[in-house]
């Protein structure tokens, strides 16, 4: 039977670009459907769909658009323009992105809605909520703001105090208002929809569900148990219904009424999958139906509770077939020097930034790889382990063979390996690609098979790693370099230089879910079709047999090693974001970890950022701006604090790190060039509305200035730079 699989990931709300976090899930999810697309079930390749969708409804979406003035649909479809580069730029091979906000999406969630009526599962009561009436809208927590109840902080939102961290409900605050309008909310009873998971049926269906074999892991299964209680006590019904204004699907037969953006949200996977199978001739009902498909789902911990009990419990009452067919695999968070990233204390490793650094993609693919394994666990990226990690192994061992062996083959043999192997090196072949257990051998790939179905990246790199020694031990054995000098061992410089290649051939293979590009490059090299499993073969001498005597191209530098200054130049330290603002602009980058600092790397000037449209630099918005005050900030060497008109009829505050330029009085009366519409960015000493610009070296060792922009005579504070 040949399987059939649909892998998704969790659909990333469609507010902001891809964060690294995003990116790890993806490489994970990535590297496993790459290895199954290698696999064959008898003479059949095996079906893979692999499928994600922007996350697009609900109120935080809806007021972005608001305030960029623009519709949720625009605002949507910018965020969804600027994910090809991620995707593309670390090989994430979706075979299909959409988007939540779909016709299919709506047909989906509507039927599964009106199932779930008819079977009873959806009740409505009647709940008293905040209320703008003068924006005339219901609001949700973080609409409303007010002084927090234990600090008596001022300007704190309805969940919670980002001074004293207490929790609470809006209710609780002292003065609240809405951010919208400043009015005070007042309680509105409003009829709401829920889905019904008190219901015994829901109960019994989620403890069967999640313990069946396969579906979960371990960990999941025992989290999962712990929230439906013994007798599915600790169920609570689940409000899915959100009052209009909203940007959301329509419930029927409810006017007013849209389902809340996490009902909507999982149904996504499917629609896209149907938007996919459209566009492909598949048949989607059948798809689904097929008892040999399987859904791979990939989602972090901390949305959970929706994936596992509202989703699955929903869709088994709507009767959808998929939900008997669905496998999920949590993963940890992405740590940084064991640090939970996080925004408001700034840490972390922007994606696009390693990009633009000229990073190889390949580098943290693998070092994801290497660290993942099945279990729910954090994964912590650690900078010298990465440098160490990947020019030990990829680097050290792997690229080594081939650079070490590919030139003779080229010089001295017109390109040709071998026609036949020494039973020498037949026996090293046999000892790096088989092992002996429990007294039977085995062949290496098929352990390695196992470990990248099961979802054991680390174990696989660690095994495909051991075969890297045997050969680079197998090359120092037997010097090619020294044979080379030698006119009586050409025989045995061709044998050892053939076999070296025949393995670094199957390294490949084996590494090619995990370094696609650098797969493909070496097929070219070595004359192959793109690789398959079985490709791996060792029994039956297979391995070797497809490569003897075959003509090889001309080897060409597969990977280079990573340079530690480019970890450093990663990493923005809080100073130095101010320091090198126009590179702030080019990425979003928060600042990390305080015992990093910011370089760039030491060529002459910086290399070019990627090609971008004339949209993309219209979402820059550059005004002149006059500077009205300039004073130094007590407590900081690097800043200054510029007070800027940029003929709003209002003035801002923005910190520049040009201290060690610029005295205050030389700026005051100047014009400059303002980013108008960054992001106001709270730092230690206040906040800041916007960023001045200015030029500096790469090499900020060799020529350290920094030197702002100034218009020529005649622009005037608020035009825009275009
Ligand atoms: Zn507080």
């Amino acid at each position: 039977m040949t399987r059939k699989l649909f892998v998704t990931t969790a659909l990333p709300y469609a507010n902001a670009a891809f964060h690294i976090g995003h990116i790890m899930e993806y490489i994970q999810a990535d590297i496993w459907v790459r290895y199954q697309r290698m696999q064959r079930d008898g003479d059949a390749a095996r079906e893979v769909h692999f499928v994600g969708a922007d996350d697009t409804h609900g109120t935080p979406i809806m007021i972005a658009a608001e305030k960029e003035g623009i519709t949720p649909q625009q605002f949507v479809a910018n965020i969804a323009a600027g994910r090809a580069q991620y995707l593309d730029g670390f090989h994430i091979a979706f075979d299909n992105w959409y988007s939540t906000d779909s016709p299919e999406n709506v047909d989906l969630s509507q039927s599964i809605y009106r199932k779930l009526r008819d079977t009873g599962l959806i009740v409505t009561k009647t709940v008293d909520r905040f209320y703008d009436p003068v924006k005339g809208m219901f609001l949700a927590d973080r609409n409303i703001k007010g002084e927090c109840p234990k600090c008596g902080a001022k300007n704190q939102y309805g969940d919670n105090c980002e001074v004293c961290g207490a929790a609470y409900q809006p209710t609780d605050l002292v003065n609240p208002f809405s951010v919208f309008t400043n009015a005070t909310p007042v309680m509105k009873p409003s009829e709401q929809y829920f889905f019904k998971l008190s219901d015994p049926r829901c109960f019994e269906f989620l403890k069967a569900w999640l313990n069946t074999p396969g579906r979960l892991q371990p960990e999941m299964v025992n989290k999962v148990s712990e929230w439906l209680g013994e007798a599915g006590e600790k169920l609570a019904d689940w409000d899915i219904s959100r009052d209009a204004p909203y940007f959301g699907i329509p419930i029927p037969d409810a006017p007013g009424k849209f389902f809340y953006v996490w009902m909507d949200a999982p149904v996504g996977y499917l629609a896209s999958l149907k938007n996919y199978c459209d566009k492909h001739g598949i048949d989607f009902d059948a798809f689904l139906n097929d008892p040999s498909t399987e859904q791979i789902h990939f989602i972090g911990k901390d949305i959970v509770s929706f994936h596992l009990l509202f989703w699955p419990a929903m869709l088994k009452f709507a009767g959808h077939p998929v939900i008997d067919k669905l496998k999920v695999n949590v993963h940890g968070f992405l740590t940084v020097n064991n640090e939970k990233m996080s925004k408001s204390r700034g840490t972390g490793i922007s994606p696009l930034r390693y990009l633009d650094l000229g990073m190889n993609p390949e580098w943290l693919r693998y070092y994801i790889a290497f660290k993942l394994n099945s279990k729910v666990e954090d994964l912590d990226f650690n900078g010298d382990d990465f440098v160490a990690r990947v020019n030990s192994d990829l680097i050290g061992k792997y690229v080594n063979i081939a650079s070490r062996c590919a030139g003779f083959i080229a010089k001295r043999f017109d390109g040709k390996l071998a026609d036949s192997l020494s039973e020498h090196s037949q026996s090293w072949i046999a000892r790096a690609l088989t092992h002996e257990h429990n007294g039977v051998v085995i062949e290496r790939q098929d352990s390695i098979a196992q470990h990248f179905e099961n979802r054991e990246f680390g174990k696989a790199l660690r095994e495909i790693m051991e075969i890297a020694d045997i050969t680079n031990q197998y090359v120092d054995e037997n010097k090619p370099w020294i044979l080379a000098k030698d006119a009586e061992k050409t025989a045995e410089l061709h044998d050892v230089c053939t076999t070296a290649l025949i393995l670094f051939r199957q390294l490949t293979i084996l590494l090619s879910p995990v370094l696609p590009g650098v797969a493909a490059n070496v097929a070219t090299f070595l004359n192959d079709e793109a690789y398959t499993w079985a490709d791996t073969q060792v029994f039956g001498d297979a391995v070797s047999q497809r490569m003897l005597g075959r003509t090889i191209g001309a080897y060409s530098h597969l990977m280079t090693r990573m340079d530690a200054k480019m970890i450093e130049a990663l990493f923005d330290a809080p100073q130095a974001a101010v320091a090198a603002p126009a590179a702030e602009a080019a990425n979003d980058a928060k600042p990390a970890a305080p015992a990093l600092t910011a370089s760039t790397p030491a060529s002459a000037i910086e290399e070019l950022a990627p090609e971008i449209k004339i949209d993309d630099f219209l979402k820059v918005d550059l005004r002149i701006a006059k500077i009205v005050n300039c004073e130094l900030v007590d407590g900081s060497d690097k800043l200054l604090r510029l007070t800027l008109d940029a003929g709003e009829g209002r003035l801002r505050n923005v910190f520049s790190g040009i201290r060690s330029a610029y005295k205050p009085e030389e700026l005051v009366g100047k014009l400059t060039v303002l980013v108008a519409n960054l992001a106001p960015r709270k730092m230690k000493f206040g906040v800041s509305e916007g960023m001045v610009m200015a030029a500096s070296a790469a090499d900020e060792k060799a020529n350290p200035g920094i030197y702002i922009l100034n218009p020529w005579p005649g622009a005037e504070p608020g035009m825009r730079i275009r």
